[in-house]
């Protein structure tokens, strides 16, 4: 990725927030080790049409937990929206590691 280089201040907030991201991703790949999957977004060798639903899946249980939401917009448990999407991110976090180790 070419880009120029500016500096990044990353806020306590942004550090959390990775952080949480980061233990996601590690939890993924324990469940990976436990035999839970046969694979997932990080997994070598894996093509791009597999690694998509493990996406669309997560990104459905986003839809699912809104679709849950009141009228009002209220999440019934606005803990598991911020699981959720720390899920997607973490299978994206994945990818990208994929594509850094193997961009073919
Ligand atoms: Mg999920």
């Amino acid at each position: 990725m070419s880009r120029k280089k500016k500096e990044i201040i990353a806020t306590a907030k942004h550090i959390r927030i990775f952080e949480y991201v980061l233990f996601e991703r590690d939890r993924q790949e324990e469940l990976l080790k436990k035999g839970k999957f046969q694979y997932n977004a990080a997994t070598k060798g894996i093509r791009a049409k597999a690694k998509l639903p493990i996406l669309v899946e997560e990104v459905g249980e986003v839809a699912k937990v809104i679709n849950e939401m009141s009228d009002q917009g209220i999440a019934n448990d606005p803990a598991e929206l911020k699981k959720e999407l720390i899920q997607i991110a973490a299978v994206c976090f994945a990818w990208i590691e994929s594509i850094e180790e193997d961009p073919t």
